[in-house]
């Protein structure tokens, strides 16, 4: 037997913690009926001008899919959630599986070129979609979609409308075309859904990440793997439903999915949203609801503990800090923990393990890589059986530097619409990471490296290829290579290597207009750097890591 699967981390966990658990509960819908039979009245998610108890989000979800129904949505199909951190989010996930479907998340940052590829991708039917975004963004491309149902919504969190931090100027206008959310609630109170409920093995979700190759595929998140990471972060973190869960990552990421709305729905505790992260905006909320657990990007710890008068004080009630989806600098850790008094335990996963694979016990401190100044990112979860392996997929000892196998209940089953990338990223059900790393002699793991060329810019994951193609799109270009430079405050940021065509001409400036205007806010390029030739291999493949080298840390603009 193989020293990985002899689990040698189990020694590490915390006293009286469990090497496996078995859930509960087959599905999300099993885990929510179950909370809201425990307490109806119990508040299932606070924002900042209201609360919706368990019973209130039955009552929306069930008219939400009652409407679905009979606009044509029918068990199978898919819905998209174009949605900000916003009550809206949670019924709307709610509402398609009880009409038999399944989510689709969709970043909200996402711009026409994106939606468009991940509702065609997904063959989503339905979509629920905030009004400024279905103004700008989303109303222009539905028609080269198959979606036929859209619901638009205003934000439910009525502070956040009118707070300038939160949403600013943006545009809110009823359109006549959609239904409205709010109206369907009315129209459809009372009625109930009809589907037949879901099964464990069913896709809950689909959360698109381009993985070990650059093409953006939708890892299907079924219900079992929802329902087993929900029960790993209640029982790590140990909560109950005296406790409150502070919303700070993207709910469309699976961070937000799971350990923030799948863990509050199982615990029987509040989700406390914020309708976008703004650092005051969400103190505020810190202050007023005293939220005890929370999971998000180390960014999101620093820019709280930057926000001015902070204090240990503020901090009191959150008893429990993860953070995962990017490295962390152990000196940013024990800053944040000076100000704040508060330990911030690493948890790593990707999209494709349905958040966590590994995590820090609760009470105990990551280890640092004496040689690399790494922090460890934890030890493998209840159930789960990481290995390192190397090039020929041979198991590494101990200290030794390979790949991260991973294969657990949370573990998704492969790619939506895609057997191909499936049987390179999941052989035999085992999730090969990308992610290059090892184990210490106790089981401590370590990251050291990604075999992809992705950047993480803040957890936000950016592909070169994505960058570089749209790059490519502006008719001075001749050649771009884009790689991730190093960022004091995202981690690392996004750079752009470009030759230009004879006879043309275009400033930095313009390249970087020309690529904000097309993408995502976090992905367009920081910086332009203009050059003759771009280094190439042999065989003319772009040498980026040549250029990643070179590359002096880049001045953000914003
Ligand atoms: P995503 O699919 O967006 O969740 O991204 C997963 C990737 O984020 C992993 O493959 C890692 O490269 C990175 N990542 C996640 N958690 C951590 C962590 N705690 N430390 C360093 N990198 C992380």
């Amino acid at each position: 037997m193989g020293i990985y699967a002899e689990r040698p981390w189990l020694a590490l966990y915390a006293e009286g913690q469990p090497a496996d658990i078995s859930p509960e509960h087959a599905t999300m819908l099993e885990v929510f009926e179950a909370s809201l039979a425990a307490t109806p009245d119990a508040v299932a998610i606070r924002y900042f001008d209201g609360v919706l108890t368990f019973a209130d989000l039955d009552a929306a979800s069930d008219a939400l899919a009652a409407g679905l129904a009979e606009a044509g949505f029918a068990p199978g199909d898919r819905m998209g959630l174009y949605v900000q951190n916003d009550p809206a989010f949670v019924i709307g996930l709610l509402g398609a599986w009880k009409a038999g479907g399944a989510a689709v998340a969709i970043n909200p940052m996402n711009k026409a070129r994106e939606l468009t590829y991940l509702l065609t991708d997904s063959g989503a039917t339905a979509l629920l979609c905030l009004e400024d975004l279905y103004a700008s963004v989303a109303r222009g491309v539905l028609p080269e979609t198959q979606v036929r149902t859209v619901v638009t919504c205003s934000p439910l969190d009525r502070q956040a409308r009118d707070d300038p931090r939160v949403l600013g100027d943006v545009v809110r206008a009823r359109p006549e075309e959609t239904l409205d959310l709010e109206e369907l609630l009315t129209t459809h109170a009372g009625k109930e859904p009809t589907a037949p409920a879901p099964g464990g093995e069913d896709v809950a979700i689909l959360t698109y990440t381009s993985g070990t190759t650059g093409v953006p595929k939708g890892a299907m998140n079924t219900h079992a793997n929802m329902v087993f990471n929900a029960e790993a972060y209640r029982e790590w973190m140990r909560l109950t439903p005296a406790d409150s869960v502070l919303g700070v990552a993207p709910l469309f990421h699976i961070t937000g999915l799971v350990g923030h709305i799948a863990v509050a729905l199982l615990a029987g505790c509040p989700l406390v949203l914020a309708h976008r992260f703004h650092p005051e905006v969400v103190m505020d909320a810190i202050r007023e609801h005293r939220p005890t657990f929370t999971v998000g990007s180390i960014t999101v710890f620093i820019a709280l503990s930057g926000v001015e008068g902070v204090t240990a004080a503020d901090f009191a009630s959150l008893r429990t800090i993860y953070s995962g989806g990017a490295p962390i600098a152990p000196a940013v850790t024990d800053q944040f923990e000076a100000r704040t008094g508060r330990y911030i335990h690493n948890i790593y996963g990707l999209t494709e393990t349905n958040s966590p694979s590994h995590a820090v016990p609760m009470g105990r401190r990551a280890p640092v890589d004496p040689n690399s100044g790494a922090l460890s990112v934890g030890v493998p979860i209840y159930n789960t059986v990481v290995r390192i392996l190397g090039e020929d997929g041979e198991e590494l000892p101990p200290g030794e530097i390979g790949e991260i196998a991973t294969s657990g209940p949370q573990v998704v089953p492969g790619y939506w619409g895609k057997p191909e990338a499936t049987a390179e990223s999941l052989p035999g059900g085992e999730l090969r990471t990308g992610d290059v790393g090892f184990m210490d002699e106790q089981g401590w793991f370590y990251l050291v490296d990604r075999k992809k060329d992705m950047i993480n810019a803040a957890g936000y994951k950016v592909w070169p290829r994505e960058v570089e193609d749209v790059l490519y799109g502006h008719p001075a270009v001749r050649e771009a290579a884009v790689v991730g430079v190093p960022d004091p405050y995202r981690g690392e940021t996004v750079k752009a290597f470009v030759s230009l065509k004879a006879g043309a001409a275009a400033t930095p400036e313009e390249l970087i207009a020309f690529a904000k205007d097309r993408m995502a806010a976090y992905k367009y390029p920081r910086s332009v750097e203009l050059v003759d030739e771009l280094p190439k291999t042999t065989t003319g493949k772009i040498l980026r890591r040549e250029l990643r080298d070179q590359s002096a840390p880049a001045t953000p603009t914003g």
